[in-house]
């Protein structure tokens, strides 16, 4: 009897030692079947609307089930899906969700030189809508869900494979459904990653890693004006037609005002260095300072992107007045995608673009908003993150990007989980052309490369300590 115990405490012991210390995966065996994967996957068509992701949702569990791991597949609306899957640890330390978006957003055919849904190899290149937003993290995703089960990795945090629907139109069929619906099977989720972290890389030299850690919120808009319909050839300054343009002018000669963050000013800080002159290093390095003064303050906003975290935004983008030459239409309406820095209240804002057009008869209408919150960056998954990244790039700079979009990290920080945007691919700036554009297209060594960081930094921050 005691002579059993031992052999069994001798097998379970060898056991762990074997999972702890488990198998590097074969990175080119592993690299080419994340290539054939991809592939596969871009040929998928979920373009939102209306978005089909349950023929993706049905295609990664397919390939879990292959290697024994259950997954759950929730369908928010018919032809709308979210995948959930969980590798179980110990439960010492509380969760990681690697979380990606299946759907994509339209594609025009006319303008691709290739078919959008060929997955197609060519140069060195994988081709297909999603390959940059979001179905190559997606893919990477799965592959270190399906490595560290292969090579049974002892896991002292769960890793939690989420894929969601919709994000590209807001979310509330995938992310928004999943936290609102099923909030139990993340409870236990203190960490994570996700689309939202830019890196900069020229010529194969990666100037920084982008770790976001926040983004701006969108606060849209819908004006509404009504008045008594006519005819063309006897106006009436009061049609609805007129009061809505009226309006829209006021909020183009509005200027929101200049304000600075403190995530902003972090964002801006760590680019001073890289800045090409003196001033625009100093401008950049005290950023407060810098909107205060005229010379410097022009300087930061002629570029759009700096322009975009330094104030609340309003852009009308949807205006619908009429449709016909000799005829005032009852109804005139207009969109208005305006975009919120962190720590922005939408009510006040809406507040105060009401005071702006000053027309009680115009109705004012949120189509989408919510708060902004943003994760600390002194946590373990950031560090992490970063000595996974300096193992292999000692001098790494690492920069924490405020997007001017938006991910749907905000549904998970809700909730208080510590969510990053990191990518773990080194893509040059040239190649990014084709996000929401065309022939959008991941390098394929690139990707490669990035399977192997993203299991690396999730085994760092999941496996058991010997
Ligand atoms: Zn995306």
């Amino acid at each position: 009897m005691k002579k059993l115990l031992i052999i069994v405490l001798l097998l379970v012991s060898i056991s762990n030692v074997k999972s702890v210390h488990a198998q590097e995966p074969d990175w080119n065996r592993a690299g080419d079947e994340a290539v054939a994967l991809l592939s596969e996957y871009l040929r998928i068509d979920t373009t939102n609307p209306p978005g089909n992701e349950s023929r993706s949702a049905q295609f990664f569990a397919r390939l879990l089930r292959r290697e024994g791991i259950e997954s759950q597949v929730f369908e928010s609306a018919p032809g709308r899906a979210n995948l959930f899957a969980r590798l179980k640890g110990n439960g010492r330390k509380r969760a990681l969700i690697l979380l990606n978006h299946m759907d994509v957003v339209p594609a025009d055919r006319q303008f691709w030189t290739i078919d959008v849904f060929s997955g197609a190899m060519r140069d060195g290149y994988l081709y297909g809508r999603g390959a940059l937003d979001m179905k190559s993290l997606g893919a990477a995703q799965l592959m270190t869900m399906i490595l560290l089960k292969r090579a049974g990795v002892a896991l002292d945090r769960d890793v939690i494979f989420l894929a969601t629907a919709d994000e590209e139109a807001g979310g509330r069929q995938g992310a928004g459904w999943f936290v609102r619906d099923h909030p139990e099977l993340i409870s236990d989720a203190e960490f994570l990653l996700t689309e939202g972290g830019n890196n900069f890389v020229i010529d194969n030299r990666v100037i920084y890693y982008g770790i976001g850690a926040t983004e701006k919120t969108p606060c849209w808009l819908r004006l509404t004006a009504k008045g008594t319909p006519g005819h063309g050839s006897v106006p009436q300054t009061n049609s609805a037609p007129s009061r809505l343009i009226r309006a829209l002018g006021k909020l183009e000669a509005f200027q929101t005002e200049l304000k600075v963050t403190p995530a902003v000013a972090r964002y801006f800080r760590e680019l001073a260095a890289l800045q090409p002159d003196a001033e625009s290093r100093r401008a950049y390095s005290d950023i407060n300072a810098a909107i205060r003064d005229p010379k410097l303050a022009s300087l930061l906003l002629s570029l759009p992107q700096n322009a975009a975290l330094l104030r609340n935004t309003i852009q009308p983008t949807v205006v619908n007045i009429g449709s016909k030459t000799n005829v005032i239409a009852p109804i005139a309406t207009a969109e208005i995608d305006c975009r919120l820095l962190p720590g922005e209240n939408p009510a006040d804002f809406v507040a105060e673009i009401k005071r702006v057009i000053d027309d009680p008869t115009i109705q004012v209408e949120t189509i989408l908003a919510f708060g902004a919150t943003e994760s600390p960056i002194d946590t373990e998954f950031h560090q992490v993150i970063t000595d996974t990244i300096k193992a292999g790039d000692a001098s790494a700079r690492f920069v924490h990007g405020v997007l001017a979009g938006f991910t749907d990290s905000h549904f998970f920080r809700d909730r208080g989980i510590v969510c990053y945007g990191f990518s773990p691919f080194m893509i040059p700036a040239s190649d990014f052309t084709g996000v929401h554009g065309n022939d959008e297209r991941i390098p394929a060594g690139a990707y490669r490369d990035g399977i192997k960081l993203l299991y690396n930094v999730t085994r760092r921050l999941c496996a058991s300590q010997p």
